[in-house]
């Protein structure tokens, strides 16, 4: 309870809704959020999951992809339509990624690719319970481009950039990091979750995708290859 008070002093319990088959994931998640003085309620299935979401006093909603019973894109779907307001947070494995994410850019506010730090999901949580007038520090703008982590929506020059998620995870993390020399091991730690080199090109095939879709409306894409040593945002004013 102090913890709870210390954290969060003015503002009522928020109710956080896990729908994760997985045990353990299903603890971890409870057992974290309590201790951030949020209220957790769990569901095992898609079922029980849009059951609750639907019916219950919900804040905020982390929803797994792959659940027995109905799958959570159908349960997003179903959130979607009936509670458009409702924030929810996929949680996806690594290999459902690049089928499922894409569709996940319509209708989820957000998604964390498993195995994830607690630490990434809570500040993922904190950033889509924000009120509006605080939701302005979830946007990057650098180098003309524009990126909104809760629409997600991508702007050059005003003009819109569609990515997909992946393209719009390396984007972010190279707004986060202007000017700052990026090595292929630091993204892919950062973008696609790995601690070692997996011997791919990966990073220099998506930094050309990403190239590519910047450059679409406008002057050469703002990211600079430093042969051998990686790749940087060059903000030229
Ligand atoms: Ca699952």
């Amino acid at each position: 309870m102090r913890v709870r008070l210390r954290i969060r002093p003015s503002i009522a319990v928020v109710r956080i809704l896990v729908v994760e088959d997985e045990p353990a994931i299903a603890d971890f998640l409870r057992r974290g959020l309590q201790a951030e003085g949020y209220s957790v309620d769990c569901a095992l299935d898609g079922i029980e999951g849009e059951r609750r979401a639907l019916s219950g006093e919900v804040d905020l909603v982390i929803l797994d992809v792959m659940l027995p019973e109905r799958d959570g894109m159908v349960v997003l779907d179903k959130i979607r339509s009936r509670k458009p307001g409702l924030p929810v947070i996929m949680l996806t494995a690594r290999g459902e990624v690049e089928d499922k994410v894409s569709a996940l850019d319509s209708g989820a506010n957000d998604y964390v690719t498993k195995p994830f730090s607690f630490d990434e999901l809570a500040a993922r949580v904190r950033a889509h319970l924000r009120s509006p007038e605080q939701g302005r520090a979830t946007e990057l703008s650098v180098a003309g481009i524009k990126l909104d982590f809760l629409t997600r929506r991508v702007e050059r020059d005003g003009m819109p950039i569609t990515l997909s998620a992946r393209e719009f995870e390396l984007l972010a993390y190279f707004m986060r990091h202007p000017g700052q020399v990026l090595s292929k091991q630091q993204i892919l730690s950062a973008v696609w979750g790995y601690d070692f080199d997996p011997g791919t090109n990966v990073v220099e095939v998506y930094v050309g995708y990403l190239r590519r879709k910047l450059a679409a409306n406008g002057g050469p894409a703002p990211i600079e290859t430093l042969r051998s040593v990686g790749y940087r945002l060059v903000d030229r004013g």
